[in-house]
């Protein structure tokens, strides 16, 4: 439906330059170090974290006011990501050990 805008070109070459200059090197979830040579596909490389709901405020989504330096597995572990609401993960409702019938 909705556009993703930060699948577009504007996005990622802000995407870099901030990177390169405003992001730091902290990731803001678990206060450790980002190493930023690393693909943004790599669970310990950078990522941006939005401090809006990007699906709720796409128009924001280039303001880099509310970007926040993390790393994709910090990021992605939050369970904040766009467009992939999916939880595919369910709770068994029996937990413990099968309990003998009289
Ligand atoms: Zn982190």
């Amino acid at each position: 439906m909705s556009t993703d805008p930060r699948h577009g070109y504007q996005y990622q070459r802000l995407r870099k330059q901030w990177l390169a200059q405003w992001a730091g090197d902290t990731c803001c979830i678990c206060g450790r170090g980002v190493d930023k040579t690393l693909s943004g596909r790599s669970i310990w490389g950078p990522t941006i974290e939005h401090t809006i709901n990007v699906a709720e405020h796409p128009e924001l989504a280039l303001d880099t006011r509310y970007w926040r330096l993390s790393h994709l597995r910090c990021n992605t572990s939050k369970g904040a990501s766009y467009g992939n609401a999916r939880r595919a993960r369910k709770r068994r409702p029996d937990s413990g050990p099968p309990v003998s019938r009289w």
